[in-house]
């Protein structure tokens, strides 16, 4: 069953359209990457699959029980989430608020957020501030926030802007490790069209005429990703 199905789907703000003629299936345990210039309305689909953006035209479906409470969700980084004043574990725990009943975390909460932070290795941060990390640790703490939420999809928007290339590596190995070893479907936003098309299983290139899916082994023999290539 599919977690996503968009069929013609149209976005728009007001009355101008950012995107049209989106149509891509996720499938679980699919690795997607969404590429596309900026302004081609990739994080607009992005919101648009958290529902908290409605569709203007065609029809954007998920699987059973995929809401947005099932979908862990890492934003594009902003200054504001880098001086967040608290510990790494309350950072993680803070991704099962949508399971939390009531004032208090509870002890199944508390397990979820150190079995994500070890998975991800930053278990020994466990009691830092959050603010005193360098950028790829931070990057790994809100990805095992994300985690703690992420029931039946992992979406990325643009995850390693910001980041050197050797955290950025490190960064992309733990992805294909929770998609490939945790069965985890991930969706993610990429500036990086090389490693989308040898790392990804699908790609969604987002232009404004309209988009291009594809399996990512087909999309490395198209045109589109022939031109782009050749002009980066
Ligand atoms: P991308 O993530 O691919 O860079 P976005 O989805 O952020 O693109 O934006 C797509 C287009 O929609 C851009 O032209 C942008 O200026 C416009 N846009 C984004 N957010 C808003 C908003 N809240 N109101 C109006 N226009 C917006
Ligand atoms: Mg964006």
């Amino acid at each position: 069953m599919a977690v996503i199905e968009c069929k013609n789907v149209v976005l728009s703000y007001e009355n101008t359209v950012v995107a049209r003629n989106l149509s891509f299936t996720v499938n679980e345990g699919d690795f997607l990457c969404i590429v596309g210039e900026n302004g081609s309305g990739k994080s607009t689909l992005v919101k648009a699959i958290l529902g908290l953006k409605s569709v203007t035209g065609g029809e954007l479906t998920f699987g059973d029980g995929v809401t947005g409470r099932q979908i862990g969700y890492l934003p594009q980084q902003t200054t504001a989430q880098k001086d967040f004043p608290a510990s790494v574990f309350e950072v993680v725990l803070s991704g099962c608020l949508s399971e939390k009943k009531g004032l208090f975390y509870s002890k199944d909460n508390k397990r979820t957020a150190i079995d994500n932070m070890k998975k991800l290795e930053i278990e020994p941060l466990k009691n830092r501030c959050y603010r005193e990390l360098s950028g790829g640790q931070q990057q790994r703490v809100l990805l095992a926030r994300a985690l703690c939420a992420a029931k039946k999809l992992l979406l990325l928007d643009e995850p390693v802007a910001g980041l050197d290339p050797v955290v950025t590596a490190d960064f992309y190995a733990l992805i294909e490790k929770i998609n490939r070893e945790f069965g985890m479907t991930v969706v993610m936003v990429s500036h990086d069209l090389l490693y989308a098309a040898s790392h990804a299983s699908h790609i969604l290139h987002m232009r404004r005429d309209g988009a291009f899916f594809a399996t990512a082994e087909d999309y490395r023999k198209s045109d589109i990703f022939g031109t782009f290539k050749g002009g980066a």
